[in-house]
């Protein structure tokens, strides 16, 4: 490695271990801290976190930068060194182009907006917050003149989560998904319900549910040596390197699979993390690389391994054995249905895989058109509705349960919501070239065997850290854009089979 680059390196420990030190009492803040410790928490980690961003967008940076960029010139574009100094040139654009006059007002206002939030939540009163949403799209409409465009303004607010994609690609996925998507949604409306009751009205030990989780977690090739779990009330997942890389989960006593699915979920966000080759620890290149990518590993092992018949094949009997009194007289099939119910919901934190996306949709749709203005802030509760009753075919009773029910704009996160479904539609581009590649591959999921699958996902997807796009890695890997199809094969296959469709 060059001279100026081991310069840049060296200059980049320091914001790189004051943000793992602060996530590190981020962690803390959600499993461990007490109600009290909220206000000196939140000043350690602006303190921290102020600091980081001092040091990475200060003059010396960008002079190390500069010299780096000299030095790399005409090496390879995925090689280590190249790479390094390209996602550091990335990062360090977006965070100077917005002038510190527009990161205080945002951050001003974002603070003022999530306790808005929180107020006009509990109250159920949209009129409480539609101010600070004002205000919120504002900046983020001036950010996405800062962070510069060519077609969309939206795509400069999507670029700062998803590297690379843009608001019109976006728009076609998501028609293809939602053509696809609607009939299948109608056919499961029409076809017999699946009786979830020795689920919803039995009790499952939660001590059981924690050991169960761990079980899972263990299986699945997650390092305890590297990692550890915990309870928290809104399941994450956080790293501070990648030999220390921590989930958590939230146990619910008439819902024993949703801690699994939820302890799968983060397990696979984990996995990812866990396989950040060591080389890249403590530099720009460590860990998932965009939001798709990393939802696209929680989604795989939550969904198309987790909801798979062969791993219950495997889990069910151990599951019954945990919980004898429960599922003594529940057989299989019953039990792998009740698990997979599709139900159109209000709540998207709470929706099945088949009605998850419209939810996104609609949250996409209308970020869209209220930074171009056309949608009227203050029109937002009866849109949102709208969109609710043509994709869900079900109406809010209220704006709690409706447009105020997700956390994201408040915290100025406008530009966010779509890497949830673009992680839906990799997850099931990966897994269907798994089938290819590892034949025999779900056989397997019934004598408890992941390696095949993990280190697959491994050398196709970890082992790369942050170099690559999504869409470069999926060029790379697989030689395929990012698309919807394969997402609808497996949505239509596994509910087909789930609902008895014709
Ligand atoms: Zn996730």
């Amino acid at each position: 490695m060059g001279e100026k680059l081991e310069q840049l390196k060296t200059h980049l420990y320091r914001p790189l271990d004051l943000n793992y030190a602060a996530a590190v009492l981020g962690w803390d803040q959600q499993v461990f801290m007490p109600p009290q410790g909220t206000e000196a928490r939140a000043n350690q980690l602006a303190t921290l976190s102020g600091m980081a961003h001092e040091i990475f967008t200060s003059e010396k940076t960008a002079r190390l930068l500069e010299a780096a960029e000299g030095e790399v010139a005409g090496l390879d574009y995925d090689s280590d060194e190249a790479s390094l100094v390209r996602v550091t040139r990335r990062n360090f654009d977006l965070q100077t182009k917005i002038p510190t006059e527009l990161v205080v007002r945002h951050s001003q206002a974002t603070s003022k907006g999530f306790t808005a939030w929180q107020q006009a939540r509990a109250a159920s009163d949209y009129a409480q917050f539609q101010d600070n949403l004002a205000e919120i799209m504002d900046i983020s409409r001036e950010r996405a003149e800062y962070l510069g465009y060519v077609d969309h303004p939206y795509d400069a607010l999507l670029n700062q989560f998803e590297t690379g994609m843009k608001a019109a690609q976006v728009e076609t996925l998501f028609t293809a998904l939602k053509t696809g998507l609607a009939p299948l949604v109608q056919a499961i409306a029409a076809a017999d319900p699946i009786d979830e009751s020795f689920l919803e009205k039995r009790e499952y030990d939660l001590e059981r549910q924690w050991d169960f989780t761990m079980l899972l977690l263990r299986d699945m090739g997650y390092d305890f040596q590297r990692g550890r779990q915990d309870k928290a009330p809104h399941p994450f997942t956080t790293n501070f390197s990648s030999q220390d890389v921590r989930v958590t989960t939230r146990l619910i006593k008439n819902r024993p699979h949703s801690a699994f699915f939820s302890s799968l979920h983060e397990g696979g966000h984990a996995l990812y993390e866990q396989g950040s080759p060591q080389k890249f620890d403590r530099t720009p290149l460590a860990g998932g690389a965009t939001l798709g990518l990393h939802e696209s590993q929680s989604r795989m092992w939550e969904n198309q391994v987790g909801r798979s018949i062969p791993f219950w094949e495997h889990y069910f009997p151990i599951m019954r054995a945990f919980f004898p009194e429960q599922l003594a007289d529940v057989a299989f099939e019953p039990f792998y249905r009740a698990i997979n119910v599709v139900k159109p919901d209000l709540i998207r934190v709470e929706a099945d895989e088949v009605t998850y996306n419209m939810h996104i949709f609609v949250r996409f749709e209308l970020e869209k058109d209220l930074l171009t203005g056309a949608l009227k802030v203050a029109d937002v509760p009866e849109a949102w509705n709208a969109k609710y009753r043509e994709y869900l075919g079900i109406t809010p009773p209220d704006d709690a349960q409706g447009c105020l029910q997700d956390v994201h704009w408040s915290s100025g996160l406008v530009g966010y919501f779509p890497t949830y479904t673009l992680g839906n539609l990799i997850a099931a581009q990966l897994y269907a070239q798994a089938q290819q590649d590892l034949p025999g591959l779900e056989a397997g999921f019934a004598r408890a065997e992941f390696a095949p699958l993990l280190n697959w996902t491994r050398e196709k997807i970890h082992h790369h850290g942050t170099k690559f796009t999504a869409p470069e890695l999926l060029q790379r890997e697989l030689g395929q854009e990012i698309s919807a199809q394969p997402l609808l094969d497996y949505l239509w296959a596994r509910y087909g089979a789930i609902y008895h469709l014709k």
